[in-house]
């Protein structure tokens, strides 16, 4: 603070005290960057992510950005023969989306169309998934980054073995440590179990407060299961209002009803 602006502020609560009674009263010391901070935070309710933890050192120590990051976590993982889901793999599936996502939306794993094209949830059901996403106003490209418990695919759509999903979960660890995601989105029982430590079936996890490592986690049905049975799109639909809802995401996604069965836009198959 300058004492020029000193000098100016005890002249003006001289005014003031002598306009009020006559008399000088006590006042808080000039603090100038007070307005800035509160400028600053005016569109930003939520706390606005620091820089972070360093990112990987790369070569010589030097810094990669986070989708440097994330290309040599999809290096490994194409590479990877960590459990026996390698062997009958076309193309391991690291995940996809923004390196710096709203939401991270998590499945179990890759299915048959995966598989074949090395991208996730590209199938029916992820065509499923896009109509959802949208509701809100995410899409896979911007706002979101879209991953799997396990990135090879268990045959015949099998779950994954619970040592197939020990052996895969560090790369999924070490993907949300990259992209930080406000909030996670997980998709049927699998992800959400192994996410959360818990062992209830998704009918019963969905609609709790749940959270990984700090990040608020809403858990929805899986869309093949939806697509199976119709009759779960309005619990879909209440789920993804929840995540709307989030005081973290407040404001920041698609207004309630941009595509919801309210509005006849239902996220249906
Ligand atoms: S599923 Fe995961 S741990 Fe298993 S081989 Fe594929 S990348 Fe490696």
């Amino acid at each position: 603070m300058g004492s020029r602006e000193t000098e100016i502020y005890n002249l003006l609560n001289l005014v003031e005290d002598f306009l009020l009674d006559g008399f000088r009263h006590d006042h808080s010391p000039l603090a100038v960057n007070a307005a800035v901070d509160t400028a600053g935070d005016r569109d930003s309710p939520q706390p606005e992510r620091s820089a972070g933890p360093a990112g990987p050192a790369g070569p010589a120590g030097r810094e990669v950005s986070p989708q440097q990051a994330l290309q040599t976590i999809a290096e490994e993982v194409a590479a990877c023969t960590r459990c026996p889901l390698h062997r009958g793999r076309r193309h391991a599936v690291p995940g996809e989306g923004a390196a710096a996502p709203l939401v991270m939306v998590i499945g179990e794993g890759p299915g048959a169309e995966e598989d074949r094209c090395g991208r996730p949830f590209v199938g029916r059901a992820g065509q499923y998934l896009d109509r959802w996403l949208a509701a809100i106003g995410l899409d896979r490209t911007s706002g979101c980054f879209i991953g799997n418990i396990v990135k090879c695919r268990p045959p015949g759509n099998r779950d994954p073995l619970p040592e197939e999903s020990a052996a895969c979960l560090p790369y999924l660890e070490r993907q949300i440590d990259i992209l930080r995601p406000r909030a996670i989105l997980t998709l049927g029982r699998i992800a959400t179990q192994i996410l959360c430590n818990r062992s209830e079936g998704i009918g019963k996890l969905r609609g709790s407060e749940l959270e990984y490592r700090g990040i608020p986690l809403v858990p929805t049905y899986h869309p093949s299961a939806v697509l199976r049975n119709t009759d779960l799109r309005s619990a879909v639909w209440q789920d993804l209002k929840r995540l709307q809802a989030l005081p973290v995401l407040a404001g920041r996604l698609g207004g309630p009803g941009q595509g919801g069965p309210e509005q006849g836009g239902d996220p249906s198959p």
